[in-house]
């Protein structure tokens, strides 16, 4: 393609559509390429002016975000097209994905084997295991980050987004971070202890990792590279219980450290027993022990070796009833934070606006570095460097 200018603006070159969804600084709106026709997703996150704002995120989160997904290219990894930034927002150019949540195109389904819901998790291990092999762990995986390109074709494929919290694990350098979700997240991140791949995959070391062991190449200790979360989104795909779910945060993050959780009769009666065995494989409490994402890949239960494993999973079937019930809470809870969050983000806004006019009052002649709170920094936003393909 010809060379576009660096200072083109986001909106010279793509038209803004409308709104797909919204995360917690920032919304993500369909969008097409004026030169090309295609349409993609744009990303808009509000970066902070000043350390120790509450508005937005740091740049170098997002800068961070943006060499991480520059990185990857897997098919069932979400890709990074095109970066606009300004000094108050930065828009991600994103693959568009057409087929809504994989969780959502689950509950909608009358039933559904073992043998039909393999091929998701296989497609997520296998977006899992590339990103793992190139030393990149997402910190969270949860449903709402597992997608389907699109969902009207016989076998939709998975896309892997919001690389958010993900991390790429410099050897030598040990990485810790209390963020995630509760009941995705492994118990070295409640402990506050070096992360690992094994993160991902799920379950906690008693000790802290010496250096060496706490990020290690991956092909010295493939073991350490897969992720819990992993294990946990099985563990609700089969049943629509989540192993570790407390009625507090506090009580599921106590849950997820002492690691306790059972197979109940009542919502796995459907299930394998190859299926129990590749989650008991991954909700392992020291993270060295838990499958990588490429051992899972050949577990009996993803890959059977014989027709009797074979017909095993075709005769066990996901608890499609609890699974639906799942879903619904699951979808009522993220609305009912986003409303909150709104309201939050309202007050914040007030309390800019009423601060600004105090500044504006007091220090008329200075020159003010205070957040932006109106225009259109979309305007100002410029092309970063072209990374089109
Ligand atoms: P969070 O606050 O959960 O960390 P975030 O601000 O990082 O969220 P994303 O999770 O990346 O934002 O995106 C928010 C929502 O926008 C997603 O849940 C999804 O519904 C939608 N979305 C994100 N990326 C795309 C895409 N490439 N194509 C279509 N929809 C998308």
């Amino acid at each position: 393609p010809a060379p576009i200018p660096l200072s083109s603006s986001v909106e010279e070159l793509y038209e803004l559509l409308e709104q797909l969804g919204s995360g917690h600084f920032g919304v993500v709106r369909r969008c097409q390429e004026r030169s090309t026709g295609a349409f993609y997703a744009a990303k808009s996150v509000k970066v902070r002016r000043r350390k120790g704002s509450r508005l937005g995120l740091d740049r170098q989160q997002v800068e961070r975000e943006v060499r991480i997904l520059r990185q990857l290219r897997h098919p069932n990894i979400m890709r990074l097209h095109d970066l606009f930034a300004s000094t108050a927002e930065m828009v991600l150019i994103l693959e568009l994905i057409h087929g809504g949540e994989l969780f959502d195109f689950i509950a909608e389904k009358e039933t559904l084997t073992e043998e039909e819901a393999v091929p998701f998790l296989k497609q997520i291990l296998l977006g899992v295991s590339y990103m793992h092999s190139c030393r990149i762990a997402h910190f969270d995986l949860k449903p709402e980050n597992i997608m389907l390109f699109q969902k009207d074709v016989p076998h939709p494929t998975i896309k892997i987004i919001d690389f958010g919290l993900a991390q790429k694990l410099e050897e030598g350098v040990t990485f810790k971070s209390l963020c995630g979700t509760p009941q995705y997240i492994a118990p070295e991140v409640v402990h506050y202890e070096a992360l690992s791949t094994a993160t991902d995959m799920w379950r906690v070391p008693l000790r802290p990792l010496s250096r060496a062991e706490a990020v290690p190449a991956v092909a010295q200790h493939p073991r350490v590279f897969l992720p819990r979360s992993v294990g946990v989104i099985t563990y609700i795909l089969l049943s629509g219980m989540s192993p570790f779910q407390g009625e507090t945060d506090a009580e599921t993050l106590a849950n997820v450290v002492s690691g306790n959780y059972e197979f109940e009769e009542k919502y796995f009666s459907q299930t394998s027993e190859m299926a129990k065995d590749f989650i008991r494989q991954l909700l392992l409490k020291e993270p060295g022990d838990r499958m990588t994402a490429s051992e899972c890949l050949v577990h009996s239960w993803i890959k059977p070796l014989s027709r009797k494993q074979a017909t095993h999973r075709s005769r066990s079937s996901i608890n499609m009833k609890n699974f639906r019930r799942f879903n619904a809470r699951r979808k009522w809870k993220l609305s009912f934070h986003m409303v909150s969050a709104c309201s939050r983000l309202c007050q914040l806004s007030r309390l800019c606006q009423q601060r600004r006019k105090e500044e504006e009052e007091n220090l008329r002649d200075c020159e003010s570095d205070q957040e932006e709170t109106s225009g259109s920094p979309v305007a100002l936003l410029h092309r970063q460097r072209s990374i089109s393909s």
